[in-house]
Protein backbone atom coordinates (compact mmCIF):
# COMPACT_ATOMS: atom_id res chain seq x y z
CA UNK A 1 0.00 0.00 0.00
CA UNK A 2 1.55 3.54 -0.94
CA UNK A 3 1.94 5.63 1.91
CA UNK A 4 -0.76 8.16 0.24
CA UNK A 5 -3.17 5.34 0.62
CA UNK A 6 -2.13 4.22 4.15
CA UNK A 7 -2.61 7.63 5.45
CA UNK A 8 -6.49 7.88 3.61
CA UNK A 9 -6.89 4.65 5.37
CA UNK A 10 -5.99 5.51 8.64
CA UNK A 11 -7.91 9.05 8.90
CA UNK A 12 -10.97 7.11 7.52
CA UNK A 13 -10.79 5.20 10.37
CA UNK A 14 -10.26 7.72 12.67
CA UNK A 15 -12.97 10.18 11.51
CA UNK A 16 -15.40 7.46 10.71
CA UNK A 17 -18.72 8.00 12.55
CA UNK A 18 -19.29 4.21 12.51
CA UNK A 19 -17.36 1.57 14.06
CA UNK A 20 -14.43 -0.46 12.44
CA UNK A 21 -13.07 -3.52 13.68
CA UNK A 22 -10.63 -5.74 12.00
CA UNK A 23 -10.03 -9.39 13.65
CA UNK A 24 -7.51 -12.16 12.92
CA UNK A 25 -9.42 -15.32 12.19
CA UNK A 26 -9.99 -16.38 15.62
CA UNK A 27 -11.88 -13.29 16.19
CA UNK A 28 -9.01 -11.22 17.88
CA UNK A 29 -9.21 -7.54 17.94
CA UNK A 30 -6.31 -6.36 15.98
CA UNK A 31 -7.52 -2.70 14.36
CA UNK A 32 -10.19 -0.56 15.43
CA UNK A 33 -11.32 3.17 15.87
CA UNK A 34 -12.72 5.67 18.11
CA UNK A 35 -15.90 5.65 17.12
CA UNK A 36 -16.08 1.83 18.32
CA UNK A 37 -14.01 2.81 21.71
CA UNK A 38 -16.48 5.19 22.37
CA UNK A 39 -20.03 2.91 21.51
CA UNK A 40 -18.47 0.38 23.81
CA UNK A 41 -17.35 2.35 26.47
CA UNK A 42 -13.34 1.29 26.43
CA UNK A 43 -10.33 3.02 25.49
CA UNK A 44 -8.59 1.45 22.35
CA UNK A 45 -5.88 -0.24 23.86
CA UNK A 46 -7.59 -2.15 25.83
CA UNK A 47 -10.28 -3.33 23.44
CA UNK A 48 -6.70 -4.88 20.72
CA UNK A 49 -6.36 -8.10 22.02
CA UNK A 50 -9.83 -8.76 23.36
CA UNK A 51 -12.12 -11.16 21.25
CA UNK A 52 -14.40 -9.85 18.91
CA UNK A 53 -17.33 -12.21 20.28
CA UNK A 54 -17.41 -11.05 23.83
CA UNK A 55 -18.21 -7.51 22.95
CA UNK A 56 -20.38 -8.06 19.75
CA UNK A 57 -22.96 -10.89 19.80
CA UNK A 58 -23.86 -11.09 16.32
CA UNK A 59 -24.71 -14.74 13.81
CA UNK A 60 -22.24 -14.14 10.97
CA UNK A 61 -22.92 -17.78 10.30
CA UNK A 62 -25.43 -17.39 7.83
CA UNK A 63 -23.60 -13.80 6.06
CA UNK A 64 -20.21 -16.25 5.99
CA UNK A 65 -22.26 -18.76 4.30
CA UNK A 66 -23.81 -16.59 1.83
CA UNK A 67 -20.13 -15.28 1.45
CA UNK A 68 -18.97 -18.49 0.75
CA UNK A 69 -21.80 -19.08 -2.01
CA UNK A 70 -21.09 -15.82 -3.69
CA UNK A 71 -17.73 -17.03 -4.80
CA UNK A 72 -19.22 -20.42 -6.31
CA UNK A 73 -22.02 -18.21 -7.83
CA UNK A 74 -22.30 -14.61 -9.83
CA UNK A 75 -24.43 -12.70 -7.84
CA UNK A 76 -23.65 -8.76 -8.48
CA UNK A 77 -22.06 -6.35 -6.15
CA UNK A 78 -25.17 -4.90 -4.67
CA UNK A 79 -26.34 -8.69 -3.48
CA UNK A 80 -23.25 -9.44 -2.00
CA UNK A 81 -23.35 -6.40 0.15
CA UNK A 82 -27.21 -6.56 1.29
CA UNK A 83 -26.67 -10.24 1.99
CA UNK A 84 -23.70 -9.32 4.78
CA UNK A 85 -25.57 -6.65 6.55
CA UNK A 86 -26.81 -7.97 10.27
CA UNK A 87 -28.54 -7.04 13.47
CA UNK A 88 -26.03 -7.50 16.18
CA UNK A 89 -25.79 -6.70 20.19
CA UNK A 90 -23.21 -4.48 21.31
CA UNK A 91 -22.66 -5.35 25.01
CA UNK A 92 -21.20 -2.27 26.25
CA UNK A 93 -19.20 -1.69 29.28
CA UNK A 94 -21.47 0.29 31.51
CA UNK A 95 -23.76 -3.29 30.65
CA UNK A 96 -26.07 -1.21 28.16
CA UNK A 97 -26.61 -3.11 25.36
CA UNK A 98 -27.52 -1.54 21.62
CA UNK A 99 -29.01 -3.55 18.86
CA UNK A 100 -27.66 -2.04 15.41
CA UNK A 101 -27.08 -3.00 11.91
CA UNK A 102 -24.10 -3.80 10.99
CA UNK A 103 -21.64 -5.71 8.12
CA UNK A 104 -19.28 -8.85 8.14
CA UNK A 105 -16.29 -9.29 5.76
CA UNK A 106 -13.86 -11.85 5.22
CA UNK A 107 -10.28 -10.24 4.65
CA UNK A 108 -7.55 -12.12 2.51
CA UNK A 109 -4.17 -12.20 2.21
CA UNK A 110 -4.27 -12.28 -1.52
CA UNK A 111 -6.73 -11.63 -4.54
CA UNK A 112 -7.05 -14.66 -5.17
CA UNK A 113 -8.64 -15.03 -2.06
CA UNK A 114 -6.63 -18.61 -0.39
CA UNK A 115 -5.62 -17.18 2.59
CA UNK A 116 -7.80 -15.65 5.13
CA UNK A 117 -6.20 -12.79 7.07
CA UNK A 118 -9.28 -12.21 9.10
CA UNK A 119 -12.47 -10.45 9.31
CA UNK A 120 -13.63 -6.47 8.81
CA UNK A 121 -16.73 -6.05 10.63
CA UNK A 122 -18.71 -2.12 10.66
CA UNK A 123 -21.73 -1.12 12.70
CA UNK A 124 -23.60 1.12 11.12
CA UNK A 125 -23.70 3.76 15.06
CA UNK A 126 -24.76 6.66 12.46
CA UNK A 127 -28.15 4.46 10.76
CA UNK A 128 -28.90 2.71 14.12
CA UNK A 129 -29.42 6.10 16.11
CA UNK A 130 -31.64 7.78 13.31
CA UNK A 131 -33.46 4.86 13.19
CA UNK A 132 -33.61 4.76 16.86
CA UNK A 133 -34.65 8.54 16.60
CA UNK A 134 -37.85 7.22 14.31
CA UNK A 135 -39.25 5.23 16.40
CA UNK A 136 -39.32 7.12 19.39
CA UNK A 137 -40.68 10.23 17.48
CA UNK A 138 -43.26 7.39 16.10
CA UNK A 139 -43.56 5.36 19.25
CA UNK A 140 -44.37 9.15 21.15
CA UNK A 141 -46.78 10.56 18.39
CA UNK A 142 -48.80 7.30 18.26
CA UNK A 143 -49.40 7.49 21.94
CA UNK A 144 -50.35 11.27 21.62
CA UNK A 145 -52.86 9.98 18.74
CA UNK A 146 -54.30 7.52 20.84
CA UNK A 147 -54.24 9.59 24.43
CA UNK A 148 -56.72 11.85 22.58
CA UNK A 149 -59.84 9.51 21.81
CA UNK A 150 -58.83 7.43 24.93
CA UNK A 151 -59.08 10.42 27.55
CA UNK A 152 -62.77 11.55 25.82
CA UNK A 153 -64.39 7.90 25.89
CA UNK A 154 -63.10 7.76 29.45
CA UNK A 155 -64.49 11.22 30.31
CA UNK A 156 -67.91 10.62 28.91
CA UNK A 157 -67.86 6.88 30.25
CA UNK A 158 -67.36 8.67 33.86
CA UNK A 159 -69.93 11.12 33.16
CA UNK A 160 -72.52 9.13 32.60
CA UNK A 161 -71.48 6.79 35.65
CA UNK A 162 -71.82 9.42 37.85
CA UNK A 163 -73.87 11.48 36.80
CA UNK A 164 -76.16 8.71 35.12
CA UNK A 165 -79.88 9.09 36.53
CA UNK A 166 -79.36 13.15 36.46
CA UNK A 167 -78.99 12.94 32.80
CA UNK A 168 -82.05 13.14 30.57
CA UNK A 169 -82.24 10.86 27.75
CA UNK A 170 -80.99 13.34 25.15
CA UNK A 171 -77.73 13.59 27.16
CA UNK A 172 -76.99 10.19 27.56
CA UNK A 173 -77.63 9.56 23.90
CA UNK A 174 -75.22 12.38 23.13
CA UNK A 175 -72.52 11.27 25.52
CA UNK A 176 -72.94 7.76 23.99
CA UNK A 177 -72.84 9.61 20.81
CA UNK A 178 -69.40 10.81 21.55
CA UNK A 179 -68.01 7.44 22.92
CA UNK A 180 -69.05 5.53 19.60
CA UNK A 181 -67.37 8.34 17.55
CA UNK A 182 -63.92 8.26 19.24
CA UNK A 183 -63.97 4.20 19.77
CA UNK A 184 -64.63 4.77 15.40
CA UNK A 185 -61.28 6.98 15.57
CA UNK A 186 -59.54 4.48 17.81
CA UNK A 187 -60.44 1.57 15.26
CA UNK A 188 -59.16 3.81 12.11
CA UNK A 189 -56.37 4.65 13.97
CA UNK A 190 -55.34 0.86 14.71
CA UNK A 191 -56.46 0.00 11.34
CA UNK A 192 -54.38 2.81 9.48
CA UNK A 193 -51.32 1.57 11.76
CA UNK A 194 -51.22 -2.13 11.10
CA UNK A 195 -51.71 -1.00 7.07
CA UNK A 196 -48.01 1.23 7.96
CA UNK A 197 -46.65 -1.89 10.22
CA UNK A 198 -47.56 -4.27 6.98
CA UNK A 199 -46.22 -1.83 4.48
CA UNK A 200 -43.20 -0.71 6.34
CA UNK A 201 -42.24 -4.68 7.14
CA UNK A 202 -42.53 -5.29 3.29
CA UNK A 203 -45.15 -8.19 4.07
CA UNK A 204 -47.53 -7.07 1.72
CA UNK A 205 -48.86 -9.31 -0.58
CA UNK A 206 -50.19 -8.45 -3.78
CA UNK A 207 -52.37 -9.93 -7.05
CA UNK A 208 -51.08 -7.89 -10.01
CA UNK A 209 -53.48 -8.37 -12.67
CA UNK A 210 -55.08 -6.04 -15.40
CA UNK A 211 -57.65 -4.01 -14.07
CA UNK A 212 -60.38 -1.64 -15.89
CA UNK A 213 -59.97 1.70 -13.85
CA UNK A 214 -63.39 2.89 -14.99
CA UNK A 215 -65.07 0.36 -12.71
CA UNK A 216 -62.77 0.67 -10.17
CA UNK A 217 -63.48 4.26 -9.91
CA UNK A 218 -67.13 3.90 -10.19
CA UNK A 219 -67.06 1.26 -7.00
CA UNK A 220 -65.34 3.90 -5.31
CA UNK A 221 -68.04 6.22 -5.99
CA UNK A 222 -70.60 3.73 -5.33
CA UNK A 223 -68.77 3.05 -1.89
CA UNK A 224 -68.20 6.59 -1.17
CA UNK A 225 -71.48 8.01 -1.95
CA UNK A 226 -73.16 8.48 1.63
CA UNK A 227 -70.40 10.64 2.65
CA UNK A 228 -70.50 12.78 -0.86
CA UNK A 229 -74.26 13.53 -0.37
CA UNK A 230 -73.54 17.02 -0.59
CA UNK A 231 -70.97 16.96 -3.31
CA UNK A 232 -71.13 15.86 -6.96
CA UNK A 233 -68.61 13.29 -7.80
CA UNK A 234 -67.68 13.74 -12.11
CA UNK A 235 -66.14 10.59 -13.50
CA UNK A 236 -64.28 11.03 -16.86
CA UNK A 237 -62.54 8.29 -18.56
CA UNK A 238 -62.02 7.57 -22.27
CA UNK A 239 -63.56 4.81 -23.90
CA UNK A 240 -61.10 1.64 -24.47
CA UNK A 241 -58.48 3.29 -21.89
CA UNK A 242 -55.84 0.55 -21.51
CA UNK A 243 -56.11 -1.46 -18.23
CA UNK A 244 -54.24 -0.38 -15.24
CA UNK A 245 -51.52 -3.21 -14.26
CA UNK A 246 -52.17 -3.38 -10.60
CA UNK A 247 -53.71 -5.20 -7.13
CA UNK A 248 -57.25 -4.28 -7.51
CA UNK A 249 -57.43 -4.09 -3.93
CA UNK A 250 -54.62 -1.56 -3.26
CA UNK A 251 -55.77 0.52 -6.06
CA UNK A 252 -59.12 1.12 -4.42
CA UNK A 253 -57.55 1.91 -1.51
CA UNK A 254 -55.60 4.61 -3.17
CA UNK A 255 -58.85 5.73 -4.53
CA UNK A 256 -61.09 5.89 -1.59
CA UNK A 257 -58.00 7.50 0.24
CA UNK A 258 -57.92 10.79 -2.42
CA UNK A 259 -61.47 10.58 -3.28
CA UNK A 260 -62.55 10.48 0.57
CA UNK A 261 -60.20 13.31 1.43
CA UNK A 262 -60.94 15.39 -1.71
CA UNK A 263 -64.82 14.92 -0.02
CA UNK A 264 -63.49 16.06 3.45
CA UNK A 265 -61.39 18.95 2.33
CA UNK A 266 -63.95 20.90 0.01
CA UNK A 267 -67.08 22.55 1.31
CA UNK A 268 -70.77 21.30 0.21
CA UNK A 269 -71.99 21.89 -3.21
CA UNK A 270 -68.95 22.08 -4.66
CA UNK A 271 -67.43 19.14 -7.51
CA UNK A 272 -64.79 16.09 -7.19
CA UNK A 273 -63.61 15.27 -10.42
CA UNK A 274 -62.02 11.97 -10.94
CA UNK A 275 -60.39 11.65 -14.35
CA UNK A 276 -57.98 8.99 -15.98
CA UNK A 277 -56.16 9.14 -19.42
CA UNK A 278 -53.27 7.30 -21.20
CA UNK A 279 -49.80 8.23 -21.40
CA UNK A 280 -47.87 6.26 -24.56
CA UNK A 281 -44.20 5.86 -23.86
CA UNK A 282 -42.39 2.94 -22.66
CA UNK A 283 -43.12 1.81 -20.56
CA UNK A 284 -46.89 3.04 -21.55
CA UNK A 285 -48.87 4.23 -18.41
CA UNK A 286 -52.40 5.23 -17.38
CA UNK A 287 -52.62 8.40 -15.31
CA UNK A 288 -55.28 9.16 -13.06
CA UNK A 289 -56.68 12.48 -11.14
CA UNK A 290 -59.19 13.02 -8.18
CA UNK A 291 -59.31 16.97 -8.31
CA UNK A 292 -61.33 19.25 -5.88
CA UNK A 293 -62.60 22.74 -5.46
CA UNK A 294 -61.82 22.54 -1.59
CA UNK A 295 -59.80 24.80 0.86
CA UNK A 296 -56.26 23.87 -0.86
CA UNK A 297 -53.11 23.39 0.74
CA UNK A 298 -50.44 25.80 1.15
CA UNK A 299 -47.24 25.28 -1.10
CA UNK A 300 -44.70 25.39 1.43
CA UNK A 301 -47.07 22.19 3.47
CA UNK A 302 -47.33 20.01 0.42
CA UNK A 303 -44.53 17.72 1.26
CA UNK A 304 -45.56 17.34 4.31
CA UNK A 305 -48.94 15.70 3.26
CA UNK A 306 -47.10 12.55 2.70
CA UNK A 307 -45.42 12.29 5.36
CA UNK A 308 -46.79 9.92 8.39
CA UNK A 309 -49.29 11.69 10.63
CA UNK A 310 -48.75 15.24 8.33
CA UNK A 311 -52.26 16.86 9.24
CA UNK A 312 -52.07 20.61 8.42
CA UNK A 313 -54.01 23.16 10.14
CA UNK A 314 -56.62 24.29 8.44
CA UNK A 315 -60.62 24.92 9.02
CA UNK A 316 -61.73 21.87 7.54
CA UNK A 317 -59.01 19.90 8.77
CA UNK A 318 -60.13 20.74 12.71
CA UNK A 319 -63.40 19.85 11.62
CA UNK A 320 -62.82 16.59 10.36
CA UNK A 321 -61.64 13.46 11.69
CA UNK A 322 -58.46 11.62 10.58
CA UNK A 323 -55.21 10.33 11.39
CA UNK A 324 -52.97 12.01 9.26
CA UNK A 325 -51.97 8.88 7.99
CA UNK A 326 -53.79 8.06 4.73
CA UNK A 327 -51.96 9.82 2.43
CA UNK A 328 -48.49 8.14 3.54
CA UNK A 329 -50.29 4.81 3.10
CA UNK A 330 -51.64 6.41 -0.75
CA UNK A 331 -48.40 6.94 -1.27
CA UNK A 332 -46.73 3.50 -0.36
CA UNK A 333 -49.08 1.41 -1.76
CA UNK A 334 -48.71 3.35 -5.58
CA UNK A 335 -44.70 2.88 -5.12
CA UNK A 336 -45.52 -0.52 -3.91
CA UNK A 337 -47.25 -0.69 -7.53
CA UNK A 338 -44.21 0.80 -9.64
CA UNK A 339 -46.42 4.39 -10.16
CA UNK A 340 -45.78 7.82 -8.65
CA UNK A 341 -48.45 10.29 -7.20
CA UNK A 342 -47.73 14.13 -7.18
CA UNK A 343 -49.99 16.94 -5.69
CA UNK A 344 -50.65 20.58 -6.94
CA UNK A 345 -52.69 22.68 -5.56
CA UNK A 346 -54.41 26.14 -5.20
CA UNK A 347 -56.61 27.69 -2.97
CA UNK A 348 -60.09 26.86 -4.27
CA UNK A 349 -58.42 23.25 -5.77
CA UNK A 350 -56.27 20.04 -4.94
CA UNK A 351 -55.41 17.81 -7.40
CA UNK A 352 -53.95 14.66 -6.54
CA UNK A 353 -52.22 12.85 -9.77
CA UNK A 354 -51.63 9.00 -9.75
CA UNK A 355 -49.34 7.31 -12.41
CA UNK A 356 -49.50 3.34 -12.84
CA UNK A 357 -47.99 1.06 -15.47
CA UNK A 358 -50.70 0.31 -18.17
CA UNK A 359 -50.89 -3.25 -18.86
CA UNK A 360 -49.32 -4.62 -21.37
CA UNK A 361 -51.48 -6.07 -24.63
CA UNK A 362 -49.94 -10.05 -23.61
CA UNK A 363 -50.71 -9.35 -19.72
CA UNK A 364 -54.50 -8.19 -21.03
CA UNK A 365 -54.36 -11.77 -23.01
CA UNK A 366 -52.63 -13.44 -19.99
CA UNK A 367 -54.88 -12.56 -17.38
CA UNK A 368 -58.13 -11.22 -18.82
CA UNK A 369 -59.24 -8.00 -17.92
CA UNK A 370 -60.34 -7.67 -14.15
P1 LIG B 1 -56.06 12.76 7.22
O1 LIG B 1 -56.39 11.54 7.98
O2 LIG B 1 -55.74 13.93 8.10
O3 LIG B 1 -57.02 13.08 6.14
P2 LIG B 1 -54.11 12.30 5.12
O4 LIG B 1 -52.76 11.68 5.22
O5 LIG B 1 -55.09 11.67 4.22
O6 LIG B 1 -54.63 12.39 6.60
O7 LIG B 1 -53.91 13.80 4.71
C1 LIG B 1 -52.92 14.58 5.36
C2 LIG B 1 -53.31 16.06 5.38
O8 LIG B 1 -53.23 16.58 4.04
C3 LIG B 1 -54.75 16.32 5.81
O9 LIG B 1 -54.86 16.41 7.20
C4 LIG B 1 -55.03 17.65 5.12
O10 LIG B 1 -54.48 18.71 5.87
C5 LIG B 1 -54.22 17.57 3.83
N1 LIG B 1 -55.04 17.16 2.67
C6 LIG B 1 -55.16 15.92 2.15
N2 LIG B 1 -55.96 15.92 1.06
C7 LIG B 1 -56.36 17.19 0.88
C8 LIG B 1 -57.22 17.86 -0.07
N3 LIG B 1 -57.81 17.18 -1.06
N4 LIG B 1 -57.39 19.18 0.07
C9 LIG B 1 -56.78 19.89 1.07
N5 LIG B 1 -55.98 19.32 2.00
C10 LIG B 1 -55.78 18.00 1.92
Amino acid sequence: MSLQTEEIYRTLLLYSADAVIVTNPAGIITTTNPSFAKLVGSPMEELIGSSLDSIVVADWQEAEESENGKQQSDQDENEEEESALKTVTVLTRSGTEFVMPAAHFPVYHDTKKAELAGYLTIIYVIQANSLQQAQTEFVSTVSHELRTPLTSIKGFADTILRAGERLDSSQQRRYVGIIKDQADRLTRLVEDLLAVSRLESKKLQLTIRAIDIREAIERVQQNLSDKAKKHTVIIQVPPGLTPVWADADRLEQILTNLVDNAIKYSPADTTVTISAKGIQGTPELVEFSVADQGVGIPEEHLPQVFSKFGRLDNPLVRQTEGTGLGLYITRSLVLALGGQITVESVPGGTTFTVRLPAATPEQQAARGRG
